[in-house]
């Protein structure tokens, strides 16, 4: 008996099954041969081994459309032989050929990955033929079902529970092999810009291309998972050292890199990942999710579109963060925040023009919470928009009281995230807080950051000149600290900038320092824009700017925020005449 060979010769005709048959006893073979070739012979073609290893050997060389095999071989045996060509063959249905026919078994065939059983000597042509074609369609809806509770609908990744799965095998081998797991955590940077600027479809499409762009990064045995929204993992395996994974995530990065065509928009997506290392890092599955999770956070604070390995002390912060996201849901509703004021002066005629509004969050339990700490939490977790709808209103609310008691000319100036300009309401919320104090328009200014301008986004974009478009001023804040653009500076309707307290803090003296300071004020008053400079806390460094040619000027020279009442004394104290103009050398 050769160990393989074909029923009928040749090869398959078109609409003919090609089974693999898997029988080391000939009398079985020989029945099926007999009534195969009596009745079906044109619908089948069948190839027979004798042996599990001959049939691996032509399973990974051939395309089979089913499997009927023997359970026992005298290289396998039961449920073995079941398991091993799942494990060759997948995508194979499998019939089990054998002397019993009973329920129960039936049932522990189909568990161990079978679709049907033929029993010997029981068996015409036109019955394995039916149960050939049934075997096929039960397989496939098998793995359609399989990949829906195992897969993402819509990037055909590993969901959530796959990914579990397979990072809890993927430890458990690591364990015995003694080699290193890498899981690696990512989340596109400014995906939700896309979505609300383009739409669900477009972030659907782009979601689409990152997670083919993934694909090409990584070796087929890895996992790649898309938890939700816009957060990736990978699972990498059987690595040495941890530079392994490091090279895993530049090539993740450069692959993001070419843009993307989308609705004929030319996106650019990048992606901040962290990457934690089993068994290393930590002992248990969620804990491994957990650094992964926060050395991502790190990613991100450093600059996205970078990669950060987890260490000890950031589980520290991310428990730090947990702690302030969960106390800060809750901020708003219990009146936790309140606003202080910092008045802006003019250099020239030391008058007061306004006061910058700076949030502040008082919680019973942490005490005074500084804005560094929590509106970097606020912005990533959206709470920041209900919260600087808030700071708007109380702002303009405040200003109208300061105009009662006689400072009619004070303006007020509000932060702003560039989170608040994707919500899309942001202009509505500017309006309505205009017209319930009464102010005008004018009077609010509103300082946003470079992030929001180098987003570029149309929904930013729109958003900026519709509140240009009501009239109120706009001032690009901490200018200096990021990429600094003059393309930006020219591209949008800014009324001003202020300069970074960073670069004020060495004036004068500092040679870098003070050539910015002047490069920043020429290339101003070249756009007509006015100037800030932020952080004067010293008479040497307002004689600096004041022969400089900056406009104006804040710090702690002149004063520390303020609550309301205290500004307002403040107001009175250093203006002699009401209207506050000539005269006031108060400070
Ligand atoms: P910023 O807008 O650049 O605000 C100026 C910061 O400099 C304030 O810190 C202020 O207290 C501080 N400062 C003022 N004068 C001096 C000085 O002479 N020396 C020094 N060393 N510092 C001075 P603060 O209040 O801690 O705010 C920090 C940042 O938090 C703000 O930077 C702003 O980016 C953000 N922020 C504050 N309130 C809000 C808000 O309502 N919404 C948003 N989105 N961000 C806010
Ligand atoms: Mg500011
Ligand atoms: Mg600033």
């Amino acid at each position: 008996m050769s160990t393989s060979g074909s029923l009928f010769g040749g090869i398959p005709l078109r609409d003919q099954l090609h089974v693999l048959l898997l029988e080391d006893n000939p009398g079985d073979v020989m029945l099926i041969r007999s009534v195969v070739e009596d009745q079906a012979h044109k619908l089948l073609w069948i190839e027979h081994v004798t042996s599990l290893a001959a049939a691996t050997d032509k399973l990974q060389r051939v395309h089979f459309d089913a499997i009927i095999t023997d359970l026992h071989l005298p290289d396998s045996d039961g449920t073995d032989t079941l398991r091993e060509l799942t494990t060759i063959a997948p995508d194979v249905p499998l019939i089990v050929l054998t002397h019993c026919d009973d329920d129960p078994f039936a049932l522990e065939l189909l568990k161990h990955g079978a679709q049907d059983y033929l029993v010997k000597g029981q068996s015409d042509g036109p019955l394995i033929l039916k149960t050939i074609r049934y075997a096929i369609e039960r397989k496939e809806s098998d793995q359609h079902f399989a990949f829906l509770s195992h897969y993402d609908k819509l990037t055909g990744l590993a969901n959530r529970e796959l990914f579990r799965d397979r990072l809890h095998q993927a430890m458990s081998r690591a364990e015995r092999a003694g080699k290193l797991v890498a899981l690696l955590f990512l989340d596109l940077d400014r995906f939700k810009s896309v979505n609300d600027t383009l739409g669900h479809l477009a972030g659907d499409e782009l979601l689409v291309e990152v997670a083919s762009r993934l694909k090409t990064c990584v070796r087929k045995t890895d996992t790649i998972a898309r938890l939700g929204g816009d957060e990736f993992t990978v699972i990498l395996e059987g690595l040495d050292a941890p530079v392994d994974a490091e090279i895993v995530c530049r090539k993740i990065i450069k692959s993001l890199e070419a843009p993307l065509m989308l609705r004929n928009h030319e996106i650019y997506v990048t992606t901040s990942i962290g990457v934690t290392f089993f068994p290393s890092d930590d002992v248990d599955l969620n804990g491994l999710l957990r650094n992964a999770d926060a050395a991502m956070y790190r990613a991100k604070e450093e600059g996205r579109n970078k990669f950060h390995l987890f260490t000890a002390d950031l589980s520290a912060r991310a428990v730090k963060r947990m702690g302030i996201e969960s106390a800060l849901r809750h901020a708003v509703e219990r009146q936790e925040f309140f606003l202080v004021y910092q008045p802006k002066i003019s250099v020239l005629s030391g008058e007061v023009l306004g006061a910058e509004a700076l949030l502040r969050w008082e919680n019973p339990q942490r005490g005074l919470v500084s804005p560094v700490d929590f509106i970097p939490v606020a912005e990533e977790t959206g709470l920041i928009v209900p919260i600087g709808e808030w700071v708007l209103r109380r702002a303009c609310a405040d200003i109208r009281k300061w105009h009662a008691a006689g400072f009619d000319h004070v303006s007020v100036a509000v932060n702003l995230s560039a989170r608040q300009f994707r919500h899309g309401e942001l202009v509505d919320v500017v309006r309505q807080a205009l017209q319930e104090s009464g102010i005008a328009p004018r009077q609010l200014e509103l300082e946003i950051t470079e992030s929001l301008l180098m987003d570029d986004t149309e929904a930013s974009q729109i958003a900026l000149s519709e509140l240009k478009a009501l009239g109120t001023a706009i001032y690009l804040d901490d200018f200096g600290t990021g990429y600094s653009s003059l393309a930006y500076l020219k591209k949008f309707p800014l009324d001003g900038l202020k300069i970074d307290r960073s670069f004020i803090h060495d004036l004068p003296g500092d040679p870098d320092d003070e050539a910015i300071t002047h490069a920043i004020l020429a290339l101003s008053q070249a756009l007509r824009l006015r100037v800030v400079a932020e952080g004067v806390e010293n008479e040497a460094q307002l004689e600096f700017l004041r022969r400089a040619g900056c406009n104006d000027v804040q710090g702690y020279f002149f004063s520390k925020p303020l609550v309301f009442d205290k500004f307002l004394e403040w107001l009175q104290r250093s203006t002699p005449s009401r209207l506050g103009r000539a005269g006031n050398q108060g400070w």
